[in-house]
């Protein structure tokens, strides 16, 4: 049924959307490990390229002109690792900067960063080359609608508002940052808010997404789900 959703590995690609907070990219990097697929956290070359814009210090982020971004986004240098423990690091011009990309600083600026059109074609360029051979868990918010439109395998990952806000609490708190229940809150209703409402690419479930609600779910529960998902999707194909 996906003939042309795979990659010249015979694998499907799997795509996992969804607001900030939603808990995606924990759950794709579960599922990929499970099943052995790659996972690729698209969100993380929005904030490389925010975060490279920061350090260079030409962006004026109250402007409109975006060439810096754009020229930025063309030539990131961005390559994606993982620790003994199976976590990704994400290397910037060979070093790695996985901390840096969750900065507060980062994390106020990467919206408006992913709204320029220009920085988002970069970017899929980038993403449909990383996923051309199949076998590839990648997470974001345009994956399934606009990046890997073929992907065999659509998620889009949401929950409410308090528990994606706690989540990022809890994040942020375990990475080292003191923050409050109200700042935590204020970001993720702001990203949410200008990834929704942008022109180009917004925030919202390819019209083939399976919808799972995480709510009331641990992330082994939604995992599991996909999987099942997975398997159905690869008997299909095997039986025409
Ligand atoms: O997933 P994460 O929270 O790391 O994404 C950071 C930001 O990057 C999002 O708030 C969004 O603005 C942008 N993004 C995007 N499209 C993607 C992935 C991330 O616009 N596919």
């Amino acid at each position: 049924m996906f003939s042309n959703s795979t990659g010249r590995s015979g694998l499907p690609n799997v795509s996992v959307d969804g607001p900030a907070g939603a808990g995606k990219t924990t759950v794709a990097r579960s599922f990929a490990q499970e099943v052995g697929f790659r996972h690729i956290d698209s969100g993380a070359m929005y904030r490389a390229v925010t975060l490279s814009a920061l350090e260079d210090g030409r962006w004026d982020v109250t402007g409109s002109d975006d060439s810096i971004l754009v020229f930025l986004a063309r030539n990131l240098d961005v390559a994606f690792d993982s620790d003994p423990g199976g976590v990704q690091r994400v290397l910037l011009g060979g070093i790695d900067r996985t901390e840096d990309l969750r900065s507060e600083a980062v994390e106020e600026a990467v919206s408006l960063v992913a709204s320029s059109a220009e920085v988002r074609t970069a970017l899929m360029d980038r993403q449909r080359e990383l996923a051309q051979n199949g076998g590839v868990v990648m997470d974001g918010r345009d994956i399934g609608s606009h990046v890997l439109i073929d992907a065999g395998l659509k998620v889009y990952l949401t929950a409410a508002l308090p528990v994606r806000i706690a989540r990022r609490l809890m994040q942020r708190r375990q990475n080292g940052t003191a923050i409050t229940w109200e700042n935590a809150a204020s970001s993720v209703i702001n990203r949410d808010r200008i990834d929704s409402t942008r022109a180009v690419a917004p925030l919202k479930p390819a019209p083939d997404a399976v919808l799972i609600d995480s709510t009331h779910l641990k992330r082994c529960d939604v995992v599991r789900q996909m999987k099942f998902m997975l398997r159905d999707r690869l008997n299909e194909n095997r039986g025409g």
